[in-house]
């Protein structure tokens, strides 16, 4: 069956996007397919930006973070009327599938419309790791080393002076950066919403390891949306030996060069989109669970149970 598909990234940007992008491309191409790109996401959509893709216009973005396609955010694509405009416009190339990369907003949308007869297909794409449909998302790994890095240079400069860098990170709501990046980095306190927050539990936490354990410094990972980051420090400054500093990492972890690990996911994560919007399906989307890239059902991604880190919890605080 010859195929027109479109592709686009919505919602937030992640490393690892001009991967998937590449990917799609080039596996449709090699099908026989025609593909087209649109620019802006939902929004240039329903605004008529499409542009043909060919085989040499996916070349050397692998590398490149961001996407190259462009994405934006139109919250009037929650309305009939405003995605009826959509669906005009691939109707008017020809364009029967559409893969989309982004986060589960993005998924809603590609829902309502496969159910208005476009057969779409998720990736996802945030650094955030909140889709449950997926044991990890494009730009995930890439965001974890980035913040890594910072972390590690900000050890440096804490034992120097007996400090407690307190680190906010990126994660709208899951605490998975902010899990991955204290076990990688070996910190002493992780606050997340998954695990709630007790400011006194902290502080009386950070007293013991410097007054018992006698250490010169020590790092705090807060994710985002909890508390302010900046009047932590400050409590910490007056409630322990440590001297509080806070640092907020912001977009830097949305930016850079995508890992290999992103980049691998997100060529498996593409060419599997391909392949259903092949076999006619709609709907659903791609993940990697349990080392395997399969296509879950949209619908249940959506709904499914958050992916428990209990363990990874239990784990970490063992080694504190
Ligand atoms: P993400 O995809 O990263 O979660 P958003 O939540 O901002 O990012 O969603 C991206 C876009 O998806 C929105 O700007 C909107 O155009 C579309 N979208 C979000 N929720 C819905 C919905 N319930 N129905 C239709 N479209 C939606």
């Amino acid at each position: 069956m010859s195929h027109k598909i479109g592709i686009l990234t919505s919602g937030g940007d992640a490393p690892g996007m001009n991967a998937a992008i590449r990917a799609v491309t080039r596996s449709a191409l090699k099908r026989g397919m025609e593909v087209y790109g649109i620019i802006d996401g939902y929004k240039g959509l329903v605004e008529g930006k499409i542009i043909p893709l060919e085989r040499g216009s996916v070349s050397d973005i692998m590398v490149r973070g961001g996407t190259i396609l462009g994405s934006a955010r139109l919250p009037e694509f929650k309305l009939e009327a405003v995605r009826q405009k959509a669906v005009e416009q691939l109707r008017s190339y020809g364009i029967d599938s559409l893969v989309v990369i982004g986060g589960d907003g993005s998924y809603r949308g590609a829902l309502e419309l496969t159910h208005m007869g476009i057969n779409c297909i998720g990736i996802p794409g945030t650094i955030d790791n909140d889709i449950v449909g997926t044991d990890y998302t494009i730009g995930f790994d890439t965001a974890l080393n980035t913040i890594v890095q910072a972390i590690d240079k900000l050890r440096d400069t804490s034992s120097s002076h007996h400090r407690c860098s307190v680190v906010e990170v990126m994660g709208n709501h899951c605490g998975d950066l902010a899990l991955y990046s204290a076990i990688s980095c070996g910190a002493e306190v992780v606050i997340t919403p998954e695990m709630g927050y007790d400011e006194e539990e902290v502080l009386e936490r950070l007293r013991y390891l410097e007054q018992i354990k006698k250490k010169r410094h020590s790092i705090v990972i807060l994710a985002e949306k909890i508390t302010d980051a900046d009047m932590l420090a400050k409590k910490i400054t007056s409630a322990t030996g440590f001297s509080g500093r806070a640092t907020v990492l912001g977009h830097i972890q949305r930016g850079g060069s995508p890992t290999p690990q992103d980049r691998v996911l997100a060529t498996k994560m593409g060419d599997k989109a391909v392949e259903l919007i092949d076999n006619g399906e709609g709907g659903k989307c791609v993940g990697i669970i349990n080392n395997e890239i399969v296509g879950v059902d949209i619908e249940q991604a959506l709904t499914s149970p958050k992916k428990s880190r209990k363990q990874l919890y239990e784990m970490f605080e063992r080694l504190v």
